[in-house]
């Protein structure tokens, strides 16, 4: 099986989605990754999802991924009198760090970190943003604030302080017990919440290895302000528009998805855009032609997958949206300015021998009418080096390890498959790759493909050698 188009669907796992035979129309649909929010959903419910993915898998003799999308420290406010209260612009409220049932004059909030971290002038918002406070003084253990656009504060509702670096672990004790749970399940990609200084992502790393890949949400201002370092130690990136544009005005929110989008491909590593993208087809079965033109911008901005929230997990259209999704980026990947943009967007890299060997792989492969470019890959390097050129010809990448087999699913243009075959000498790998090809219908005899990989085999990051094969 394989899919008509480069980037790939994410889609998340809910109520409406979580069956087996959901998850296997989702998947023809063409989902290539699925998410499992652990925001919502008990451990046992994301376990039968799990189980009903790896039996899909074996049924379809694919490799999909499974991202584990952790909950974070998300901050909300404690109980209210009454379960809420109004406030109105102008008015003083003042927040506690302990107590229940409070009022405007003890508003608890259970987060002691931003007692410490806040000063006046900080912003905070409540409720997805709708309500807009500031911070004007402490008044002994109280943070003191104005109500500049007032509103509803009730109950466990959220709250953003965008302007504060808090002093918090990325990994809450729920989501130290999630992980380790969803590392013996086994998933293939890991997304960070709330991630805000490149140590967080050191932090995860120490339990999860290279056991999944590890994608940082990109949701803070703190988070933008050193993405370099953060883009350098994860794996991946998740543009997390939806407490991004919170955190950040939202006229500024199609700006930073260029430049992380731009940040991943200089970097060689895969981008996902997501939250909002075809919300209303969560009770719609068609999309406003604004959501269909955010996809199709993110596909030109040269995202690796688009991602897909509330209207997978809990709408009532999901497979029409997973379609809606593949039909968009099929027509963009089509349109007759796509390939001028996506070359036109290529980051300028240093150079090195595998930027290089990459580069010229896609060249050679354009210039030679290759119907593939094969990519053997131990740890994935090669293939996300030869997807950031967006060549022209469609990737193969072939791996002998399952868990980057699944991992791939995400990158854009990778045609991810396991290779059973332990390779032991360069012409292995060539043969391989001329099996590989013709079985899953890259090549047929006379074909030439491009098959790129380091040597020795199974030397991670040594992208150092082209080879062309007559099929
Ligand atoms: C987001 O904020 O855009 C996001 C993807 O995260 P979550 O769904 O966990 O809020």
């Amino acid at each position: 099986m394989r899919r008509n188009r480069r980037a790939k669907i994410v889609a998340t796992i809910g109520p409406a989605t979580s069956s087996p035979e959901m998850i296997r129309k989702m998947f023809l649909a063409g989902v290539d990754v699925f998410r499992m929010n652990f925001s919502h959903g008990s451990q046992d419910d994301h376990a039968a999802v799990h189980a009903s993915i790896r039996a899909l898998e074996k049924e379809v003799s694919r490799p999909i991924g499974i991202l584990q999308d952790l909950q974070g420290p998300k901050i909300r406010v404690g109980t209210i009198k009454d379960g809420k209260i109004e406030v109105q612009a102008g008015e003083t409220v003042r927040f506690v760090p302990i107590g229940e049932n409070g009022d405007k004059d003890a508003i608890p909030l259970p987060h002691p970190e931003i007692f410490e971290s806040t000063a006046p002038g900080h912003r905070l918002l409540i409720d997805d943003g709708r309500l807009l406070l500031k911070v004007t003084g402490f008044d002994g253990d109280a943070i003191v604030a104005e109500v500049i656009v007032g509103g509803t504060i009730s109950n466990r509702k959220g709250v953003n302080v965008p302007d504060a670096v808090l002093e918090l672990s990325p990994l809450t004790d729920k989501d130290r017990a999630d992980l380790d749970f969803g590392l013996k399940l086994g998933i293939d990609w890991l997304a960070l919440s709330f991630v805000q200084q490149p140590s967080d992502i050191m932090e995860a790393r120490q339990t999860v290895g290279d056991q999944a890949g590890i994608m940082a949400k990109i949701e803070k201002p703190a988070a933008l302000d050193r993405i370099d370092d953060i883009v350098a130690l994860c794996d991946a990136i998740m543009v997390a528009r939806g407490d991004l544009g919170v955190e950040i005005p939202p006229e500024q929110v199609p700006g930073r998805q260029k430049e992380l989008i731009r940040a991943c491909r200089l970097a060689a590593k895969p981008v996902i855009v997501a939250t909002q993208m075809l919300d209303s087809m969560a009770s719609s079965p068609a999309p406003t032609r604004a959501e269909a033109s955010d996809v199709a911008t993110a596909i030109y901005d040269g995202a690796d997958a688009v991602m897909l929230s509330q209207e997978s997990a809990i709408g009532t259209y999901p497979v029409e949206t997973v379609e809606m999704m593949d039909r968009i980026i099929w027509h963009t990947e089509n349109h007759q300015a796509y390939r001028s943009i996506i070359d036109a967007l290529e980051p300028i890299v240093d150079p090195s021998i595998h930027h290089a060997v990459s580069e010229a792989a896609a060249d050679v492969a354009n210039k030679i009418g290759a119907t593939a470019i094969v990519a053997f890959t131990s740890r994935g390097t090669t293939a996300y080096r030869i997807a950031r050129k967006r060549p022209e010809v469609p990737i193969l990448s072939a791996t002998t390890d399952k868990a980057i087999a699944r991992r791939l699913t995400l990158l854009w243009g990778a045609h991810s498959v396991t290779s059973d075959h332990m390779i032991s000498s360069y012409d292995e790998m060539v043969e391989d790759s001329r099996k590989l090809a013709i079985a899953d219908g890259f090549a047929k005899p006379g074909d030439r493909i491009v098959v790129i990989a380091g040597v020795p085999f199974g030397t991670p990051g040594s992208t150092n050698n082209l080879r062309v094969i007559t099929v």
